[in-house]
């Protein structure tokens, strides 16, 4: 696995559960995001009601199930936790939404991923808390209509595009996750090392943040390798040097580019004079799905400004040249 990929690994899990943040106020950055939530939980809770339906998308480590998880302590309700894949049949969702309480958060992580049968046992539950159940089979078979306690559906995905428009237009708030600056990370980093009991020194936390590709998920697990480095070469103080010693370690470049992003620019840079090359051929090319190269990979190299996507394919930028080091020819200038 690469030590930069923002899905959750098994070596993750314990320290995320310790570094999740509880409430919207311990939740760094996404400020818009915050702002707007903040008001409809606020409103909500004061009309007595539940709140409206919630979309979170954005690239994977972001924090969208914290995100659902604050959200539900905010409102002072339950949270119950499923992911599009789980839920195999209309019953099994159906089950779900019959043991929610008055107000209570049914988070759905990669709800893309539902298939159409279940999706539509959704529609009617997002739009009029009611389920409807088909009793009997062929002539005498008739829909019976259930009235479900009022909830609150919150779905996360990569790309909001992965949804069908049905899907899509019953949530009341669509809020898009971005990529969090460096000072943020930083302060993400700042934050996970007291929480762990690291001494974490001077610009240490900022090496890390920076190759920490924008994500909190990558940078909290890039903290514990330095630590453990921090451990067996020096007395268990993370100095801005052995962060920078253990990251170099880790093949993680300055920008937070791993052999893989390397290789994908340069094959793109030799064997294809830098594109336009189709997400297939690059797939091809890296051994990847063409799926997680988009929703994983890419959205933060072209954060970066380091590719582009056109029409027939993606390219890549001076920029992404010159961090490479490699000089660009003289006719694809300008
Ligand atoms: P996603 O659901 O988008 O894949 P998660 O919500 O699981 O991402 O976030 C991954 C980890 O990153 C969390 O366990 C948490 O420790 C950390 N994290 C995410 N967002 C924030 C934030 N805004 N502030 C501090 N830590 C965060």
């Amino acid at each position: 696995d690469r030590i930069i990929s923002a899905n959750l690994m098994m070596e993750d899990q314990a320290v995320e559960l310790s570094l999740r943040p509880r409430y919207l106020a311990e939740y760094i950055g996404q400020s818009r995001v915050k702002e707007n939530l903040k008001i409809y939980i606020e409103a909500a809770k004061m009309r007595g009601e539940a709140l409206d339906h919630v979309l979170l998308y954005g690239p994977p480590g972001l924090g969208k199930t914290t995100l659902a998880n604050i959200i539900a302590n905010e409102l002072g309700v339950n949270l119950r936790t499923t992911s599009g894949p789980a839920i195999e049949r209309p019953g099994d969702l159906a089950a779900l939404l019959t043991n929610l309480q008055d107000g209570d958060v049914l988070f759905i992580d990669e709800i893309h991923r539902l298939n159409r049968s279940v999706e539509e046992v959704l529609y009617p539950a997002m739009e009029d808390s009611a389920l409807d159940i088909m009793i009997g089979k062929g002539p005498s078979a008739r829909s019976v209509r259930l009235d479900l306690p009022p909830f609150t559906l919150i779905g996360a995905t990569t790309r909001a595009g992965l949804l069908s428009a049905p899907l899509r237009d019953r949530f009341g708030v669509v809020s898009r996750l971005e990529f969090y600056t460096v000072d943020e990370l930083t302060f993400i980093v700042s934050r996970g090392a007291d929480i762990l009991g690291i001494e974490i020194l001077g610009d240490a936390a900022e090496e890390i943040a920076l190759r920490g590709r924008g994500t909190p998920r990558i940078a909290n697990r890039l903290l514990k390798r330095v630590r453990d480095y921090a451990q067996v070469r020096g007395d268990g103080i993370i100095t801005p040097e052995i962060a920078k010693e253990s990251l170099n370690m880790l093949q993680v470049d300055p920008c937070g580019l791993d052999q893989i992003d390397h290789k994908m620019l340069e094959a793109m840079i030799h064997s294809f004079r830098g594109g336009p090359v189709g997400l297939d051929t690059i797939a091809a090319t890296i051994g990847e799905e063409g799926q997680t190269i988009e929703d994983v990979y890419e959205p933060y190299l072209l954060q970066l400004g380091f590719l582009q996507r056109t029409p027939r394919g993606r390219v890549v930028t001076p920029k992404a040249y010159s961090h490479l080091g490699i000089p660009m020819p003289e006719d694809l200038k300008g």
